[in-house]
């Protein structure tokens, strides 16, 4: 089992105000994020749903990922969705010095702006640590860069194996609510309870009256 709560703590938020935990309205929108992409068959499963329920979403890729599927991340850029960083190879914040974690990103960001040139105005500045993992002073390089730190308001975690398909849905149409950043991912590992949450979670949420935007960045 994980401590990490499904729902962030408001005194988590509060310890940390330079992230973007959620992104308050009293509108009726969420925001879908689709962590560790581009990868074979279950991103275009996952823009194929999306569409469908004419929802946009944000997907924060792994450079090494663009690099091996750019056709996949075309993809993503061409239904309008918004891209967000993830490093390159999946790091560990606590675990990489700065310098090596701000290589990571910088490299990833390189890679995006070459693979979106042909995107007019298109501009990415959201970046999301893998497994939220971040040092104060990692992030603090990172803001002062232009980035935006986007964290959550609620894991799906479909990533869990030891959770059930049905508890990953509930964990999110329990917990969400106006303005709420959800975190799913786009991944192998994950597929199994994402793929059968997410069409829930958008038939719930779009029948209740919510919106699914991207993030800007
Ligand atoms: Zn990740």
């Amino acid at each position: 089992m994980t401590l990490i709560p499904t729902k962030t703590p408001l005194v988590a938020k509060k310890m940390f105000p330079n992230y973007i935990w959620d992104i308050p309205t009293n509108e009726k929108i969420l925001y879908l994020t689709f962590d560790d992409g581009p990868t074979p068959s279950i991103t275009n499963w996952t823009l194929d749903i999306l569409k469908k329920h004419e929802a946009k979403a944000t997907f924060f890729c792994i450079g090494n990922n663009i690099e091996k599927h750019p056709d996949i991340f075309q993809n993503i850029l061409n239904d309008g969705h918004t891209i967000g960083n993830h490093t390159y190879n999946h790091v560990k914040g606590w675990k990489t010095k700065t310098e090596d974690y701000l290589e990571e990103v910088s490299k990833t960001q390189k890679i995006i702006e070459i693979a979106t040139r042909h995107v007019p105005l298109a501009t990415h500045t959201l970046f999301r640590p893998p497994y939220g993992q971040i040092s104060r002073k990692q992030g603090q390089n990172l803001i002062e860069l232009g980035y935006k730190i986007i964290m959550w308001d609620i894991l799906s975690f479909d990533w869990e194996a030891s959770i059930s398909e049905e508890n990953c849905l509930q964990n999110v149409i329990k917990k969400a609510t106006n303005g709420s950043i959800i975190v799913f991912h786009d991944s192998v590992k994950a597929s199994k309870n994402m793929q059968y949450a997410l069409p829930k979670v958008l038939e719930h949420f779009s029948k209740e009256g919510f919106i699914f935007k991207s993030l800007k960045g």
